[in-house]
């Protein structure tokens, strides 16, 4: 029987954020604080969890599938962490890469001693590179893009190490924010575009580092700043940080998804508060899309805060008409006659005595493949909706992430393969609209999208990749290349 992971959707008809990293220096007991630091970054990875700890003499490492709380609640399993400097990790797998050799963070040892690296991203030229250390002699221990790093590394011939990690980076293309240890301290750094997020915040003496700031929040540090676009932070055991820009100025190109859908809605990302962006995007929504309704419903939860966005811009009343369970769990088998849905409704259920005879506005943040979009407007259907008006905050997910973001391959993309009148009727909507790219930067405070420099990255909806692909060039055949294949026994 499969299992089901309760914050995916049934068929995994969802983007999905591949990684948390989370760091502490400085803090007695750094590795509780991981943990729960990872707990509160768990939406962004639910496969496997991991955390490496220093104790000045040695590394300390823990791993395990599935989730935070049940591989790190126990006392022993933090006790076998000491030290006051600790990292983590929450992951998906792709590509059926999901052995616990390749759950981060990794660990070498270097001739400079111990290094461990948390990833949160995606190498696109992790194969070219690869295949030219095996040529070298390198030998993976694991089929993660990460590990390219450790041996680029190991085999910079700069003499410190700061220098060959800079050297390692320099040959690296693509998406990474990253949380490495040293017997000296820790190192964070962002890609030249800064495509991925990190923050750094303190409580008291420590330092802290983290994929989103709700993770300071619930550890009890205060928000410093965020690692810039292209920035690399040292970190010693005294907290003095310094920093370096080894790579030139470049614009930034932060993801926009993470204002979509990624981030908590309580996180602050690239300086604004990802709630009120939602919110804004509902408001954009309602200003391009209007429609006459009753109603207006999100899908719960991510289509909320952008569903009274719309309300409140289109003065439609905004109401639960779905409620979600909180207690998904493993799959069921399903019955074979009059469960329709099944799946769906075991996490979405229709609020029948509100919906029934009303024209809905249903909202929710993208359509992927379309095949929960369909399901949920025939669950709305047979509570009796009159009419169903389907508005989506984001525009058409027409291409694949290469950044650290699983996506099925672009053929299976619903808005690759349709327009937007066709794919209203797969939906079987009676109308369907999504916000415009302008909107959307207009809701993040742009005037809109600069055509010539994009603020953000935006392939998924545009198609330009802000780096070069190298590996996705390679091959002929264009599906998402994050990790190379691995057989699960
Ligand atoms: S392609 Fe889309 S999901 Fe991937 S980094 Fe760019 S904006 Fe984010």
């Amino acid at each position: 029987m499969n299992i089901t992971d309760p914050f995916r959707d049934a068929d995994g008809d969802k983007l999905r954020e591949e990684c948390g990293i989370f760091g502490v220096i400085g803090a007695r007991d750094a590795s509780a604080m991981v943990a729960l630091g990872l707990h509160a970054l768990q939406h962004r990875g639910q496969e496997a969890v991991g955390i490496v700890s220093f104790d000045g003499q040695e590394f300390y490492s823990t791993k395990g599938q599935g989730h935070v709380a049940a591989n790190f609640s126990s006392g022993e399993a933090i006790a076998s962490l000491p030290g006051i400097m600790a990292s983590g990790h929450v992951r998906y797998s792709t590509t059926g890469g999901s052995g616990l050799r390749n759950v981060q963070p990794l660990f070498a040892d270097l001739a400079s001693g111990g290094f461990s690296i948390a990833h949160n991203g995606n190498i696109s030229n992790a194969m070219f590179l690869k295949r030219d250390l095996v040529r070298k002699g390198a030998i993976f221990q694991s089929t993660s893009d990460t590990e390219v790093i450790i041996h680029l590394v190991a085999t910079s011939r700069y003499p410190t190490l700061l220098d060959r990690f800079v050297d390692a980076l320099r040959l690296v293309e693509g998406a990474y924010a990253l949380i490495c240890m040293t017997p000296v301290g820790m190192i964070a750094c962002r890609d030249p575009l800064g495509i991925r997020p990190l923050v750094m915040g303190k409580l008291g003496e420590a330092m802290v580092l983290a994929s989103e700031t709700v993770a300071l929040d619930v550890v009890g540090a205060e928000f410093v700043r965020q690692i810039d676009p292209g920035e690399l932070v040292e970190i010693d055991f005294d907290g003095n940080v310094r920093s370096h820009r080894p790579f030139g100025n470049e614009s930034a190109r932060p993801c926009i998804f993470e204002h979509v859908y990624f981030s908590r809605p309580d996180s602050i990302v690239d300086g604004r508060s990802v709630y009120q962006v939602r919110k804004e995007i509902g408001a954009q929504l309602a200003i391009e899309s209007p429609v006459e309704a009753d109603l207006v419903v999100p899908v719960p939860d991510s289509g909320v805060p952008a569903a009274i966005g719309y309300a409140s811009q289109s003065g439609i009343p905004f109401e639960l008409g779905i409620i979600r369970s909180h207690y998904v769990g493993r799959t069921f088998i399903q019955p074979s006659d009059g469960a329709r849905n099944a799946d769906v409704k075991r996490k979405h259920n229709a609020n029948r005595a509100l919906v029934a005879g009303k024209r809905i506005v249903l909202i929710d943040d993208s359509i992927v493949r379309g095949t929960t979009s369909l399901k949920i407007v025939q669950m709305m259907r047979d509570a009796g909706a009159k009419e169903i008006h389907f508005r989506v905050a984001s525009p058409p997910t027409e291409h694949s992430c290469f950044y650290g973001v699983d996506t099925p391959e672009r053929s299976k993309l619903l808005a690759a393969r349709m327009d937007v009148a066709q794919m209203a009727e797969f939906i079987q909507a009676d109308s369907l609209a999504f916000v415009s790219i302008d909107g959307l930067y207009r809701a993040v405070g742009e005037a809109g999208r600069t055509k010539a420099c994009p603020q953000y990255c935006d392939a998924c909806f545009t198609g330009e990749y802000p780096t070069r692909l190298t590996d996705l060039a390679e091959r002929e055949d264009p599906d998402q290349y994050s990790l190379p294949v691995e057989k699960v026994a």
